[in-house]
């Protein structure tokens, strides 16, 4: 308790038995009735007429007035409360002086006063000048829970406050003495100890002289307006603590974006402004938006307006400090009962943090990690861009030259050195507008955005083939890079990215098909090329379908015709276009490093089928198999090797292995190490296409082969130019003085064979004694070779010759 209840303890003079609404109603007229006649009896005898009409006006006037104030608010107001007395006492000042003159009428008058503060909501008290409460109303006892209005009479009226409000209550009391009419608000515990809410107002009585006789306090209940208002002061305070914090704004917009209603305090931190200079200058956010955002964002402010739909926009805004940041608002319209937006609430905050996490992430999904320009798949947006915007544009497709050579000679980390030296070299040839991409490998597009011209285009790839070849070799160490480059014009060669890109790589495929080292716009010519282009993509597929197959051709001894081994041939049995040689896919495949795997296969299927001839009689027969630079360079070619022989329990000294010069060329001491290895083995070596490269005999003793071929463009000349012959003598004259056998080939005559064997050729091949083919249908060739030339033929042949 804050002070000592004021009232007294609890009696009664009245009748308290009654229960039912009648007899409550009428106890409380009658209490009204003494409560009025409290004031005839306490100060009538004084100023009988005037005071008895002026009391009666007022109680009357208090009645009227809260009734009018009711009905017109709940939540009224102490000074319309006020107002309401004062006119209800004006107005009823002449109907008091009119009733005075008559005692009836008076206390007709004193029976709708009491009636009239029957309906009074108000605790009415009467109190003495020292403020205590002589009389309370009725209804003002039972909302100061008390069991009857006796209970608090006698009570100090400024007992009941304490602190701030005792003072005010002080206050208001002296005021009402020196005949001002005051208000105040303030909270007493009722009774029974509840804390309530009262706004008071005390008035003065006066006597005819105008000397205060007594004061008349009414106090309403506003402890629910309080208690609202409390809870909403709480709740706006809350809110205000939470938007302080957060760096969100808040904010509350009139349905057509004119002004605010609310802006958190959010706003400074995210934008910039303080939220009162919103509200005073709604606009000064928009100022802020970068040029470039500004128009989409106020075609969305004006979707959610007009269609009174929700709406989000994404932007950037240079902040008064100069910092630009990214802000993402999102707006709510809000609809009154009749449907109508009535304001748009919403939240802005700042999402710099998150664009630029997914600006990263954007760039690490649209960068190739090696040389840091874009991947793929940004050049392909690029280009969507481009085509979707209808902007001419050149697509450069540039893939390195023999780059698995070099990846595979230098080693990876070393040829990714150089893709990111390449990477380099492009950008510094290219403007830097240019669109520069990394496919993948060692092919890189370009896209020259705004130029279809074939001559400027032209000669930045021309420029571009010059840097590479010199400017790429940082070191001394690094090779010699070329490129080819196939060129795709938008419109003109496809309008979308997918038929550019084939285009520009068809253009590619045609420059190296030309020679390398340079480049080609995309045409009907290169077009052509598309079934190579075909079967190069179909490649990777065909092992794993067996789409592979051996072709067999006999190696012959030149006087007997016999069959001494055959050469294994490989041929794709490709789905559509039937039998595809050797000569179109082997540099392919070469390229791509699959070699290793088909030369592997190819190893297992040549020796598998020899190892059946030889069970079947043929004991001597030797297998010759061709090996490419690729497999030289991969060591597994040894293991790949020993494995065929052991699986097909074959001697080492039946495989012949074809390489050719160039091959060895390529990389010499890895290619003696591997050739002595698989010497090492047991294997014979050949070297094939003698003739054709560097034929240098100082090589050949190098490489020490156990069998020379010369190649068949040699043997083509063979009766045509007496040179050729006198050549060929020598080859093999100087190979048997190293212990090398030299193998023609190309034999497609019977004077080329006659010549070989007269220069004492070990062994011959060709067509006019077997072309390739598969292996059953060789046996048979072989046969009616050996019957069709038997002895007799044969020694037909060296009679001619001797003549
Ligand atoms: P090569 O090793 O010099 O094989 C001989 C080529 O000459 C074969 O062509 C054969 O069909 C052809 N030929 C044989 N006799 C005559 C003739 O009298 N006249 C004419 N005009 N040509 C004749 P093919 O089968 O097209 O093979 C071409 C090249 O492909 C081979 O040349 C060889 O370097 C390569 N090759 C073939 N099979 C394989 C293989 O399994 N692995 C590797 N790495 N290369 C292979
Ligand atoms: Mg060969
Ligand atoms: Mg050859």
């Amino acid at each position: 308790m804050r002070f000592k209840a004021p009232w007294r303890p609890k009696h009664s003079n009245f009748d308290r038995s009654g229960g039912d609404a009648h007899a409550s109603a009428t106890r409380s007229s009658a209490r009204n009735q003494q409560f009025l006649s409290y004031f005839l009896g306490q100060y009538g005898q004084r100023s009988t007429i005037p005071l008895a009409s002026f009391l009666i006006a007022v109680a009357a006037g208090v009645g009227i007035g809260t009734l009018v104030h009711r009905a017109a608010s709940e939540a009224a107001t102490t000074l319309r409360l006020a107002l309401a007395l004062a006119a209800g006492v004006a107005g009823l000042v002449a109907i008091g002086r009119k009733l005075a003159s008559d005692h009836a009428r008076q206390r007709a008058a004193i029976a709708l006063a009491s009636g009239l503060l029957n309906a009074n909501r108000d605790c009415l008290k009467v109190l003495d000048t020292d403020a205590k409460m002589l009389r309370v109303s009725e209804h003002g006892a039972a909302l100061m829970e008390a069991d009857s209005p006796e209970q608090l009479a006698g009570a100090d009226w400024l007992n009941f406050w304490s602190g701030d409000e005792r003072t005010a209550a002080e206050d208001a009391w002296r005021a009402a003495l020196a005949g001002t009419s005051t208000s105040f608000t303030g909270s007493c515990p009722t009774t029974k100890g509840r804390t309530k809410w009262w706004n008071s107002t005390l008035s003065a009585v006066t006597d005819e002289n105008g000397a205060v006789v007594a004061l008349l306090c009414a106090s309403e209940d506003v402890t629910q307006q309080c208690e609202l208002l409390k809870a909403l002061r709480e709740r706006d305070q809350l809110m205000h603590e939470m938007e302080s914090h957060v760096r969100l704004v808040f904010y509350s917009y009139s349905a057509h974006f004119e002004h605010f209603h609310h802006v958190s305090a959010g706003a400074e931190p995210v934008f910039g402004i303080k939220a009162h200079e919103l509200i005073t200058r709604p606009s000064a956010w928009l100022d802020l938006v970068l040029p470039e955002d500004l128009e989409p964002l106020l075609a969305e402010m004006h979707r959610i307006a007009s269609a009174g739909v929700e709406g989000r926009s994404e932007y950037r805004i240079r902040r008064p400090d100069g910092c630009l940041r990214w802000i993402r608002s999102t707006a709510y319209p809000v609809r009154d009962e009749s449907g109508n937006v009535v304001r748009i609430i919403g939240v802005s905050e700042d999402i710099t943090s998150e664009q630029e996490r997914l600006a990263a992430l954007d760039r690490l999904a649209h960068t190739d990690g090696l040389t840091g320009l874009a991947n793929r798949s940004a050049l392909v947006r690029r280009m969507k861009t481009l085509c979707t915007q209808n902007v001419p544009f050149g697509l450069m497709f540039i893939d390195l030259d023999r780059f698995k050579v070099l990846n595979d000679t230098l080693g990876h980390t070393a040829a990714d050195r150089l893709l990111q030296d390449i990477a380099n070299t492009i950008q510094q040839a290219l403007p830097s507008d240019a669109c520069i991409a990394r496919l993948g490998g060692d092919e890189f597009a370009v896209i020259i955005s705004g130029e279809t011209d074939k001559v400027a285009l032209a000669t930045l790839a021309q420029s571009l083939l010059n840097v590479f070849s010199c400017d790429v070799r940082k070191d001394n160490a690094a090779p010699f890079v070329t490129a080819s480059i196939g060129i795709s014009l938008f419109p003109e060669h496809g309008r979308d990215h997918e038929a550019l890109l084939t285009s520009a790589d068809i253009a590619m495929y045609a420059a190296k098909k030309g020679g390398r080292n340079g480049f080609r716009f995309a045409d009907k010519a290169s077009s052509d090329v598309l079934g190579d282009f075909e079967l190069e993509r179909s490649l990777p597929m065909a092992l794993a379908s067996e789409q592979f197959v051996l072709h067999f051709q006999g190696i012959h001894e030149p006087a007997s015709l016999a069959v001494k081994g055959v050469e294994a041939l490989v041929r794709w049995n490709h789905p559509t276009r039937g039998m595809v040689g050797p000569g179109s896919f082997i540099p392919i495949l070469e390229e791509s490093g699959f070699i290793v795997e088909v030369g592997a296969w190819v190893m297992d299927a040549a020796l598998a089928q020899l190892a059946i001839w030889r069970a079947a009689g043929r004991r001597g027969l030797c297998m010759s198999v061709n090996v490419s630079a690729r497999q030289l360079r991969d060591d597994t070619i040894v293991a790949v090797v020993d494995h065929a022989l052991r699986k097909h329990a074959l001697p080492p000294r039946c495989l012949e292995i074809e390489l050719t010069e160039s091959a060895l060329m390529e990389n010499p001491s890895l290619a003696q190490q591997t050739l002595m290895a698989l010497k090492r083995l047991g294997v014979r070596i050949a070297i094939d296409d003698f003739g054709t490269g560097y034929s240098s005999l100082r090589y050949l003793a190098d490489f020490s082969p156990d069998t020379v071929k010369i190649d068949r463009s040699f043997t083509a000349g063979l009766g045509r130019d007496a040179a050729t012959a006198s050549i060929i003598r020598g080859i093999i004259q100087m190979s048997h003085e190293l212990g090398m056998q030299v193998t023609a080939e190309g034999v497609e005559t019977e004077e080329q064979l006659r010549t070989l064997r007269d220069a004492s050729c070990d062994h011959v091949q060709g067509y006019f004694l077997t072309k390739p083919m598969d292996a059953e249908h060789l046996v048979d060739a072989c046969r009616s070779l050996v019957m069709r030339y038997g002895p007799s033929s044969l020694s037909l042949l060296a009679t001619q010759r001797s003549d």
